[in-house]
């Protein structure tokens, strides 16, 4: 098992996009497919729609679910979706066909990085709190949302 770099924070939309490229070339079994005999993202149709204060967590996500397949003597389920919903890391995958088929202990994983989301700034990935008024997110004290104005997804 190779430790994983982590991955520097961007600024830019472009870095934005290459931060979630670079994650995923790191981990072709997770986020790969074939297709008609190409290789395809799974989650090419939803794509990753969660702020990159979220990437290193579900970095570390990424490793301890290819130990923990590992440690179980499966292949790591590979992931069809990341997203921010109500304020929390939402994950899901597509192999097995059913979730329910997910080992137990990699479906705990889903759920432990979910409850770590949200005491982590999506914007940043300092400290944050989950916002429980209008709109909820996740943020610390400088990224704080306009009460009048919900955040899109880039
Ligand atoms: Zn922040």
């Amino acid at each position: 098992m190779v430790d994983k770099e982590p991955i520097p924070i961007a600024s830019t939309l472009a870095e934005f996009n290459l931060q979630w490229e670079q994650l995923m070339l790191q981990w072709p079994e997770i986020f790969y497919y074939r297709y008609g005999g190409r290789k395809e993202y799974a989650i090419k149709l939803w794509g990753i729609q969660c702020d990159l204060g979220w990437c290193a967590l579900l970095s570390r996500f990424l490793v301890e679910l290819d130990a923990e397949a590992r440690r179980l003597g499966v292949p790591p389920p590979r992931i069809s979706q990341i997203k921010e919903k109500l304020g929390s890391l939402r994950i899901r995958f597509v192999t097995p066909k059913r979730q329910a088929d997910i080992p137990t202990e990699l479906r705990a994983l889903v759920l432990k990085y979910g409850a770590e989301s949200m005491t982590t700034c999506e914007v940043c990935g300092d400290r944050g709190r989950l916002n429980q008024s209008g709109y909820r997110t996740t943020r610390c004290e400088a990224h704080q949302p306009s009460p009048q104005i919900a955040t899109p997804y880039k």
